[in-house]
């Protein structure tokens, strides 16, 4: 059994897949190609915003987005202590500083009132100005991104969607990476909407951002790409990547349609045994992962080993909290109420399960079993 199928997925589509590739390499042109121009447009309209600007991966994109900011040293940008590496590592990336907060204990996605604790906690006791809030659609339901407005409109703040798991997500009929004044995401293999490398891309209806960003991804161009006016990235989505994705997206809703079928499925199985997602009124998840929470560490990390051990994949996201992490040790504000109890708490207890919308009900219930195996021996 794979973790996520990607195997499942190009035998599927392989006709057009194949097709698509042969397309570029006959063309030739590998940088800059039509397909990348296509595939900004095809995004845009599918997110409902003005523009998309592809890039090289979803990490590139958080960090062109706080440079089309001019976010640096002496700015605050908030961030959940809850997500992968790169929400939190563009901060110092641009010379800013991170300020984590905690999460909700049923989303997984920043707490709107840990926020606000940790604003006001920088304005009366820092020399930093707050300017940005980075919330993440983690695991593929989007944040709470009415809450995080509120907040980000009181204390004047720009908001940051990393999408790089929610791409294909809802709020209502309103799609993820639409929810930020610039929202970003990754195309890298195993994401919802994923290319066959590395990718990625931001969204924004903001015209002067959308510039900016498309000057910075390519060495701060001016006129052309030898009229440099800015120093920028070397950060551009290849054609190959663009023709790929353009004919992922076509088949894209209905993996989401697989995705909320499978996950339900899994839910059906498990409810009463674990902790199983949690996704609230209104939100639709693009189930970038499908991730459960046992009652203590323990009883998780002998899941593990009982499923690995009768070949079933599953993974931690995320073992340790972002604060912890030694890479921002020199980073962090002098004192600060962590460590944050939700944060702590699902660092123990979660696990992620093989998820992908190729999934066959066999394989949702040879690990349902497992799993009720598993609880009835150490019960
Ligand atoms: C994957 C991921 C990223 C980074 O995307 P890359 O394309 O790997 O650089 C950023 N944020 C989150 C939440 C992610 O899951």
């Amino acid at each position: 059994m794979e973790f996520r199928d990607l195997k499942a997925q190009y035998t599927a589509h392989r006709t057009e897949l194949d097709a698509a590739i042969q397309d570029v390499l006959t063309g030739t042109r590998f940088i800059g190609g039509r397909q990348v121009t296509e595939l900004e447009e095809a995004l845009a309209r599918y997110v409902g915003v003005k523009h998309c600007v592809a890039c090289a991966n979803g990490t590139d994109a958080l960090q062109l987005a706080l440079m089309a900011w001019e976010i640096g040293p002496g700015d605050a940008v908030f961030v959940p202590d809850f997500t992968f590496f790169s929400s939190g590592e563009v901060v110092p990336t641009v010379g800013a500083v991170p300020v984590f907060t905690d999460v909700e204990p049923d989303t997984y996605n920043i707490s709107p009132q840990s926020l606000e604790e940790a604003i006001r906690y920088v304005i009366r006791h820092t020399d930093l100005k707050p300017r940005a809030v980075i919330a993440v659609d983690l695991f593929g339901q989007p944040a709470d991104f009415a809450a995080i407005r509120a907040i980000t409109d009181q204390y004047g703040l720009l908001l940051l969607e990393d999408g790089a798991q929610g791409f294909g997500g809802r709020i209502g009929a309103r799609r993820a990476c639409g929810f930020g004044d610039i929202a970003t995401t990754s195309f890298f293999p195993a994401k919802p909407l994923g290319c066959y490398g590395d990718g990625g891309a931001v969204f924004t209806d903001h015209d002067e951002w959308a510039d900016l960003i498309r000057s910075y991804r390519i060495h701060g161009k001016g006129q052309n790409k030898y009229d440099n006016i800015r120093i920028g990235m070397n950060s551009r989505l290849d054609t190959l990547q663009a023709a790929v994705l353009l004919e992922k997206l076509k088949f894209f809703d209905g993996e989401m349609e697989a995705c909320g079928q499978i996950a339900a499925e899994y839910t059906r199985r498990l409810a009463e045994r674990v902790k199983t997602p949690v996704i609230k009124s209104g939100m639709t998840s693009s189930w970038a992962q499908y991730t459960i929470q046992l009652s203590d560490e323990g009883t998780r990390d002998g899941l593990q080993s009982f499923l690995r051990e009768r070949a079933i994949p599953t993974a931690v996201y995320y073992p340790k909290a972002l604060h912890r992490q030694e890479a921002f040790a020199g980073c962090l504000l002098p004192e600060d109420d962590r460590p944050f109890a939700h944060t702590e708490q699902l660092c123990r207890t979660v696990l992620s399960l093989p998820f992908h919308p190729y999934m066959e009900t066999g394989a949702i219930e040879r690990v349902t079993d497992q799993i009720a195996e598993y609880l009835r021996l150490v019960g």
